[in-house]
């Protein structure tokens, strides 16, 4: 274990020499007595090296894009564009207050309203809003959207929502959350919706089906326009989860195949740093009749002039994050699509498309595929035969590609896959890069036939070992104690 910063402390050691404080005020006026710390805050005392020392060997310690490849399927850490941080931070986005008079930010509104637009252009939506904060909420925002459309019909027999069995699990928590009955259908042999497993459960308490396209295993969902017949025949409506949105972008549109309202979760698709747990945006896009219900306010154009529009509050859900949603991360998505134009958002989607279906022929031999046919953006194999020949499990193979310098693949998930590994690559993926991960993962299936205790034992070159994963939940333990005594000199 590194030591922390508190261990690195040294008496009279500094980083920075403040001025002399030349500035009048009395403590006593800002700060009553009774608040006042009574004993020296115990900051560790560091020279300037020791800091930096100290942030970037644990910034080191870590994988991200910039260190590795990060095949995390359904995530796509594809690489983000640096050139969106640099005009991100410029003072005139960043210091933006979210109260300031509309005629002072009509910039601001210009970006938001453009990417309103350019997110409709590439679903095929009528209307964007880009108030939800993230994927799980745009599904929240989506139902809540296809409830209030219902309330207005007077479609109260409606209460259920049919999802098929490869559905993320946040598809599911949302229907829960916004009230309906969820009603899970089993895939077919191909991994796609089963239509008589849908017909079967179709009747007039659908309020609607939420399909991911591609779903989960990486197929194109081709029965889209049956299944959007059948529930647009009891009035339901078709919600698609637009995650997965990289492997379809300029090439299918949502709104022109079928689909009602989807979300998009644009620190995926749109390429904004995630993982860490925030902050994102996953807008919500609607067909025409269900404009009256989205958020308020939406950015609005008159004239020349950018405004929060109102006007269709009566009959809106209501507002559903704080101001207008996540302004940096919808700004690096606007720069992000302003960036590759028309042509290259279809390169983007191509490609990914082709990175995946590369890595999956070339491992085909290796690990079992269990839904083999060409993917899209991402592929699902499953560690079932090491399983079965050498007692090898998932968990094991995915630590040691962690050995490899390898971020692990998505694992368990979907769940009808036994042993699963998600593989995504991503389009910002070389060939050279792609061809290393492949002989790493060939290495890792010889292993197991080889030397299956490596594999077991995995990982052994990361700077933390196999962590107990139900022991951590259950025994939380984040409080870090230290004192001077225990200080050493060295390693
Ligand atoms: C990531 C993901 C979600 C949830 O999105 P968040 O932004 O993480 O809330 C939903 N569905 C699918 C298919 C996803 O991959």
């Amino acid at each position: 274990m590194s030591k922390t910063i508190f261990e690195k402390h040294s008496i009279g050691r500094q980083g920075v020499t403040l001025p002399k404080n030349d500035v009048e005020v009395s403590l006593e006026n800002i700060i009553p007595r009774k608040f006042r710390r009574k004993t020296e805050l115990k900051l560790p005392e560091v020279s300037e090296l020791d800091v930096m020392r100290h942030f970037i060997e644990l910034s080191s310690k870590n994988h991200f894009i910039e260190k590795g490849f990060y095949p995390l399927g359904s995530c796509t850490m594809k690489y983000n564009p640096k050139v969106q941080e640099t005009l991100v931070r410029d003072l005139n986005i960043s210091n933006l207050h979210p109260l300031q008079p509309e005629e002072t930010v009509q910039g601001a509104l210009e970006i938001l309203y453009e990417l309103q637009k350019d997110l409709s252009e590439i679903s095929g939506m009528s209307a964007v809003t880009l108030q939800p904060s993230a994927g799980a909420h745009g599904e929240f925002v989506g139902l809540k959207i296809m409830q209030a459309y219902h309330k207005h019909k007077g479609n109260n027999h409606k209460t259920k929502i049919i999802l098929p069995d490869t559905a993320h699990g946040t598809n599911p928590a949302s229907v829960h959350l916004t009230g309906y009955e969820v009603i899970e259908i089993k895939s077919n042999e191909n991994g796609t919706v089963d239509i008589e497993a849908l017909k079967a459960v179709m009747d007039d308490s659908v309020a609607g089906v939420m399909l991911t396209n591609p779903n989960t295993l990486g197929i194109f969902e081709d029965q889209i326009e049956i299944i959007s017949e059948m529930v647009h025949a009891v009035d339901g409506l078709m919600y698609m989860d637009g995650a997965n949105l990289n492997a379809l972008m300029g090439i299918v549109k949502a709104g022109e195949i079928g689909f009602d309202v989807m979300h998009f979760n644009l620190h995926k698709t749109f390429s904004t740093p995630h993982g860490g747990g925030g902050p994102g945006s996953g807008p919500v896009g609607v067909i025409d009749k269900l404009i009256p219900f989205l958020p308020v306010p939406m950015i609005g154009k008159k004239e020349d002039k950018f405004f929060l529009d109102y006007s269709h509050q009566e009959t809106s859900i209501g507002k559903v994050l704080t101001f207008y949603g996540n302004f940096a991360v919808n700004v690096r998505a606007y720069i992000y699509i302003k960036m590759l134009g028309a042509k290259g958002i279809k390169d983007v989607a191509e490609n990914a498309i082709i990175n995946a279906n590369y890595v999956k022929v070339k491992l085909q031999d290796y690990f079992h595929i269990p839904f083999n046919k060409n993917c899209m953006h991402e592929f699902v194999a499953s560690g079932d035969w090491q399983k079965e020949k050498y007692g090898i499990k998932t968990l094991d193979i995915a630590k040691r590609i962690l050995d490899k310098g390898y971020h692990a693949p998505t694992i368990y998930f979907p769940l009808l896959v036994h042993e699963a590994m998600m593989i995504e690559p991503t389009e910002t993926e070389s060939k050279e890069t792609l061809d290393c991960f492949i002989k790493a993962m060939r290495e890792i299936a010889k292993e197991c036939e080889e030397t299956p205790e490596i594999v077991k034992n995995a990982p052994i070159n990361t700077p933390i070992k196999r962590v107990d994963d139900t022991r951590a939940v259950r025994q939380l333990d984040v409080k870090f104690k230290w004192s001077l005594e225990d200080r050493e000199t060295c390693d």
